[in-house]
């Protein structure tokens, strides 16, 4: 579809249109859509941008991510399609594998997911193994690959569902989610989120990584943990909820 630049609503067309995109790749579940448009609308109540508790997310994320033994971000069919080359970027600076986990389970989408991450620059990409299982999950979801997920301390899980998000933290791992609603259960159960578009806050992690990486040396006394201390996810949620409250208006005057 041709997206003339001047429209108002050029990017957030855009967006969607990586969506639809998707799913005629056979990447992105329909009920995708339905996720990305609860996204959209938190976004539109957001003011479309980044805002300053996104930003503090961002850093303690960059900062836990580092200081990770053995981080892991989990793929689906939405961010697969919204950021492939970002996901492959952040997976390849953090040198961690990316691992598919996706709510209609099909070892053919799966595949395509994995193929498609492949094809924009992703070096390792896991999918979970049939016998290998998170406990305290019942869904398909739990399936978990036995050198990824299973044994992650710290889980990236972007767009994710609440009961895997609780699930993964009952299983002892720390979580980093993206989700525009300050108010779902994955929002809630996570150690980090980062309220913001995926679109926006996985290229700002990337640079974050790059930048404290350069910044602190390996040799230097372990800085991430007090950036993570200093961070609180409820004082984050809090503050995106009050941006809501207070409203804002994206669109041109
Ligand atoms: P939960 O299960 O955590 O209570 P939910 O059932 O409301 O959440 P799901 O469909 O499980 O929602 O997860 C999708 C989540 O991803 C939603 O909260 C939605 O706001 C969010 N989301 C959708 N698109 C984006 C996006 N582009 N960037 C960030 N978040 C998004
Ligand atoms: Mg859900």
């Amino acid at each position: 579809m041709q997206l003339p630049k001047s429209h108002p609503r050029h990017e957030s067309l855009r967006i969607r249109e990586l969506i639809a995109e998707g799913i005629k790749k056979g990447i992105t579940s329909e009920h995708g859509l339905i996720a990305h448009g609860r996204g959209e609308a938190f976004d539109y109540l957001l003011g479309e941008k980044t805002n300053d508790f996104a930003l503090g997310a961002i850093e303690a994320s960059a900062a836990l991510l580092l200081d990770a033994k053995h981080p892991v971000i989990s793929v689906n069919g939405n961010s697969a399609a919204l950021v492939p080359k970002e996901l492959a970027e952040l997976s390849n600076v953090l040198n961690c594998p990316l691992e598919i986990n996706i709510f209609h389970a099909s070892k053919e989408r799966e595949i395509k997911i994995k193929d498609y991450l492949l094809s924009n620059g992703a070096k390792n990409v896991l999918l979970p193994e049939n016998d290998t299982t998170l406990r305290h999950l019942d869904s398909n979801r739990k399936y978990a690959n036995p050198k990824g997920i299973l044994e992650a301390d710290v889980v990236f899980v972007p767009l994710e569902d609440g009961d895997r998000t609780e699930a993964l933290v009952k299983n002892g791992k720390k979580v980093i989610t993206v989700d525009l609603n300050p108010l779902s259960r994955t929002a809630q159960e996570a150690t980090i989120t980062i309220v913001d578009n995926i679109v926006r806050a996985v290229p700002l992690l990337i640079k974050k990584i790059i930048q404290y990486k350069k910044q602190y040396d390996k040799n230097d006394l372990n800085p991430f943990n007090k950036i993570t201390n200093n961070y609180n996810n409820k004082i984050a949620l809090g503050d995106a909820l009050m941006k809501i409250r207070q409203g804002s208006s994206p669109l041109p005057k």
